[in-house]
């Protein structure tokens, strides 16, 4: 978490005098510092900044800063903003306009005209909030005291959506094998999404895979069924199938780690040389932030990554899901979801078992997995779709529920959740939108988060909510298709 940081930029000029500058950049640094003891990220004041030039080369420092994911801008004075265009014209990082005031209230007795110029935010955020209008930047505004909990908040999880937006542009996904034969939601435009959300995206031979596997030692095989031993239930007594397993997940962390990639794609249709599709093995990299999509979805896979690093701790309650069977019951309507095996143990209620079960896709032997069931709780869930010309990110608010019935025949990890604004509605929309049938499932990502996220990478974001309708959403829809051609 400690990699990042955020840079304050507080708006001013010269005309209050050096008295009211040394105000300025006073209680500006005393702010940041407030704010970096309960945000996130650190919030680091830079700059009270008068000029043209003074603007431009902080923007430029900004730019070229790995440290800096941010810039959080205030103007505690007026600061007339035809000073910030040039600056604003190259600004490479996402940006984010706090509209707040140094004083909670306004001090009767004390307040006169000296007063007034010094605490005249609601004067400087307005001049401010225009150039950025005018020029169209990407931004986010937030408004209220900045000592406001619901302030501070909004403003750290907007830190953290800048944070995946770093790391977005730092993603490499490793595929291992094409994408399922025949499948159109998973494919996609691999140049466009490097161009858009920076992501390298390239393949690497499951022959490779197989040799790193033969490869791996004895010992590190013992050492990762420890691991299992600590944060697992062993519900099996085949521990060479879930050795197997441990050893396919050596192999492929070895295999991302040399590469620096942080997500993976496989398909069962090319598993060849393996003698089973890796389930525990994906299951226990996605516990340790690694993203994951089946079935060669690289889009997924990379969105899973994003999604954790966004998440509590910098690997929060994201899972790679699937929407599998609906229960449309007189007692209440849910989703299932699951996947052939692939679950993140992140999202479970409690300690997930280990077991052995067949596997009748992909003709392979029987394979481990973790089986449990999903927590109780709100959360979303995030398709990303290419519409060809642009990408689409749609988010649905859903609220899990513990599964209303134990499936005791079920060999797979599951999860169960009300849809918004119904299961009905919900569905229509989602397949209105073009909503694939993988999805990361998030319980500590916010769908504010993810509209933020959006706007900062210049792609389309729709979100299915507790008041959306089909009607209102189809005209969206049409008129976004009009908004993006123009583009
Ligand atoms: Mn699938």
């Amino acid at each position: 978490m400690a990699k990042y940081e955020f840079w304050f930029v507080v708006g001013s000029q010269f005309l209050y005098g050096p008295e009211v500058l040394e105000t300025v950049a006073a209680r500006a640094e005393e702010m940041a510092g407030k704010l970096s003891a309960v945000l996130p990220y650190p919030l680091v004041y830079k700059v009270t900044a008068k000029t043209n030039a003074e603007i431009t080369e902080v923007v430029r420092e900004a730019n070229y800063d790995n440290a800096c994911a941010g810039v959080i801008t205030w103007c505690h004075t007026f600061s007339p903003s035809k000073m910030w265009i040039n600056g604003f014209a190259n600004l490479q990082k996402p940006y984010c306009h706090l509209a707040t005031q140094y004083n909670r209230e306004i001090p009767n007795e004390a307040i006169d005209m000296d007063f007034m110029n010094l605490n005249q935010a609601a004067h400087g955020d307005r001049e401010h909030g225009f150039i950025a209008a005018r020029m169209r930047l990407a931004r986010k505004v937030i408004a209220g005291h900045w000592q406001e909990p619901s302030v501070q908040k909004r403003l750290g999880d907007w830190m953290k959506a800048a944070v995946g937006v770093a790391f977005s542009k730092k993603v490499k996904v490793m595929r291992f094998g094409d994408n399922m034969r025949e499948v159109a939601v998973t494919e996609g435009d691999k140049v466009e999404t490097q161009i858009k959300l920076g992501w390298q995206v390239n393949t690497w031979p499951v022959g490779q895979l197989v040799e790193t596997m033969d490869a791996v030692a004895e010992d590190e095989v013992n050492a990762k069924m420890a691991e299992y031993a600590e944060k697992y239930t062993f519900a099996t007594e085949d521990l060479e199938t879930v050795r197997y397993q441990a050893r396919e997940e050596i192999a492929i962390k070895k295999m991302m780690d040399a590469e620096g990639c942080v997500a993976f794609s496989n398909t069962f249709q090319d598993l060849y040389g393996m003698r089973q599709l890796p389930g525990l093995a994906s299951q226990n990299l996605m516990a340790q932030g690694y993203g994951y999509g089946g079935e060669g979805d690289w889009k997924v896979s990379a969105m899973t990554a994003i999604l954790k690093a966004m998440g509590e701790n910098g690997n929060g309650a994201s899972a790679f899901m699937e929407d599998y069977t609906y229960h449309f019951g007189a007692d209440g309507k849910y989703s299932l979801g699951a996947h052939m095996l692939e679950v993140c143990p992140s999202v479970a209620a409690d300690k997930p078992r280990i077991e052995v079960h067949p596997l009748g896709i992909g003709d392979r032997e029987a394979p481990a997995r973790l089986v449990f069931e999903g927590k109780e709780g709100d959360a979303i869930v995030v398709s990303l779709i290419d519409m060809g010309g642009r990408m689409r990110l749609i988010c649905q608010d859903i609220h899990c529920v513990k599964p209303i019935m134990p499936m005791p025949n079920l060999p797979v990890a599951r999860v169960m959740w009300q849809a918004t604004p119904d299961l009905e509605t919900g569905l229509e929309c989602w397949i209105t939108a073009g909503g694939a049938h993988h999805s990361v499932l998030s319980y500590d990502v916010t769908a504010e988060q993810m509209k933020d996220w959006a706007n900062m990478l210049g792609i389309e974001f729709v979100h299915i909510t507790k008041d959306t309708t089909v009607e209102a959403l189809e005209q969206q829809l049409f008129l976004n298709d009009l908004a993006w051609k123009l583009k």
